[in-house]
């Protein structure tokens, strides 16, 4: 693909610390604008596209792994022991809104990001099956690590699972995809225990009753893209 030096991109906001959008300490990006309408979805301020912030998409990618480099030394004795986790990431999170309404935006923005070593997921409203068919959305495929599809419905909500609202929901491995020639799904609901650059200690599943029994940690039931922590 040729990189257009002008294209933009319209977004809402950056979060440049997430522990929601996606396992792990990451950067998150909100495209602005959504058409798809989902009943109950709690990012109902994204879906104007006349919102948000216009910006060129080279120094959007600029703009997003300079959070990630910016991201310092652990302040928790526990991740101070794990050598790969001291300094900066690169992981990056790109959702919305709907990514995939700005598609030669987002293509251009996960290239440029991909280049520079990112760890790359993407959250559609969109079926994978209908954005691989689809010349103007297939594109933008080829470099995210893992899209996150299909539309919140509010009759599959569950609270148990991690980083997503509702149960027909994938995480999608699209390397693994690709290479199969068949749809890889990732299990993201597992139990976890995290430790947060700042200390504290998020855990889910059956773990968070016993540490917050313990007085340890905070319970988490399930992390959800678009929260706030
Ligand atoms: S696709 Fe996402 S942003 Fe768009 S309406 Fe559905 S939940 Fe909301």
């Amino acid at each position: 693909m040729a990189v257009v030096a002008d294209l933009t991109v319209q977004i809402n906001r950056i979060v440049p610390d997430s522990y929601v959008d996606g396992p792990g300490r990451r950067v998150a990006v909100f495209f602005q604008g959504c058409a798809i309408g989902c009943r109950g979805c709690q990012n109902r301020a994204l879906w104007s596209h006349a919102g948000g912030e216009v910006v060129a998409v080279a120094d959007l990618a600029a703009r997003l792994l300079a959070e990630c480099d910016k991201a310092g030394p652990s302040t928790s004795p526990f991740v101070k022991l794990r050598k790969h986790l001291r300094t900066g990431h690169r992981n990056i999170t790109i959702s919305g809104g709907e990514p995939f309404e700005q598609p030669a935006a987002l293509a251009a923005l996960t290239r440029r990001l991909k280049s520079a070593g990112a760890h790359l997921i993407v959250y559609t409203g969109n079926v994978y099956e209908a954005l691989v068919q689809n010349p103007a959305t297939a594109e933008a495929l080829a470099d995210i690590d893992i899209l996150v599809d299909g539309p919140y419905i509010i009759g599959q909500d569950s609270s148990t699972m991690q980083y997503r609202g509702s149960r027909n929901q994938r995480p999608i491995d699209l390397a693994a995809t690709r290479r199969e020639g068949r749809v890889v799904t990732l299990d993201w609901d597992r139990p976890e225990l995290i430790i947060t650059h700042d200390g504290r200690i998020l855990a889910s599943g059956p773990l968070a009753d016993v540490l917050a029994g313990w007085g340890l940690g905070e319970a988490v039931s399930g992390r959800r893209c678009g929260q706030t922590s």
